[in-house]
């Protein structure tokens, strides 16, 4: 299982899991749609869907694109609402899991101010489970068996503080960032509250421009966990496979 890395950032997420049959599923739909038939050699037959986690344009702008391409999209009843409706837009259930392909997706809440933002928990005989879990303050969920995981860590608290003291960052944003995004500092709880025994790689996406510090949140992830952390930039591509090879 291979993980291609679009985009991930505010200005927009684009991940594509794509098995050793070829078999590709998206998740989110913030980068045009061009850019993910470019990573995948333009044969879109191959995509069995495309995950969307929430509405907002950095995860979801180009959803009509998707679906006007005739790729499923699957997101929960709340997101959806926020667009067109589309015979290829369909509907996942929290705590419900859903067969895409090989792939088997269990969606689960997320606290983030959207509609109803969901995480994923997937799974896939080649890649075991992977957890998505990216625009939320935290997660009050812990998940079993985990071989890869995909994780926002958007901002570090001191970094964002520092930003607001030195009038880099407005005190209004402050609010919005804390109760929405995930911190390396909430993170690092989250990892060392789920067994990472069988983790091969933690990826972490969705790091904010001006709050974060890529270098140190490696580093740091790395020595809170013992595991191989990777930063997303649009153009990483690593195997997520159950076992490190
Ligand atoms: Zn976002
Ligand atoms: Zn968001």
């Amino acid at each position: 299982m291979k993980l291609k890395v679009l985009g991930s950032s505010s200005k927009g997420n684009s991940y594509l899991l794509v098995s050793s049959t070829g078999q590709t599923l998206a998740i989110e739909a913030g980068v045009r749609l061009n850019e993910v038939k470019q990573a995948i050699g333009f044969d879109t037959s191959n995509i069995v869907g495309c995950l969307v986690s929430h509405e907002h344009g950095d995860h979801a702008k180009y959803i009509d694109q998707f679906c006007g391409a005739a790729i499923d999209v699957f997101t929960s009843e709340g997101t959806a609402n926020c667009f067109k409706a589309h015979h290829r837009l369909h509907l996942l259930q929290s705590g419900v899991q859903k067969t895409i392909g090989e792939f088997k997706i269990l969606p689960f809440d997320v606290v983030h101010d959207a509609s109803e933002p969901f995480g994923f928990l997937i799974n896939h005989p080649e890649s075991g489970n992977i957890l998505f879990l990216t625009d939320t303050f935290y997660s009050e969920y812990t998940f079993p068996n985990l071989s890869n995981i995909i994780l926002e860590v958007n901002y570090d608290l001191e970094i964002l503080e520092r930003n607001i003291s030195t009038g880099r960052l407005s005190p209004s944003i402050r609010g919005r960032v804390i109760t929405n995004h995930m911190s390396l500092q909430t993170a690092k709880e989250l990892l060392s509250a789920n067994d990472l025994s069988k983790v091969n790689n933690i990826i972490l996406i969705h790091l904010s421009d001006g709050n974060s510090h890529a270098e140190n949140f490696k580093k740091d992830i790395e020595v809170a966990t013992g595991k191989t952390v990777t930063i997303a930039d649009a153009g990483t591509e690593i195997n997520l496979n159950k076992t490190p090879f």
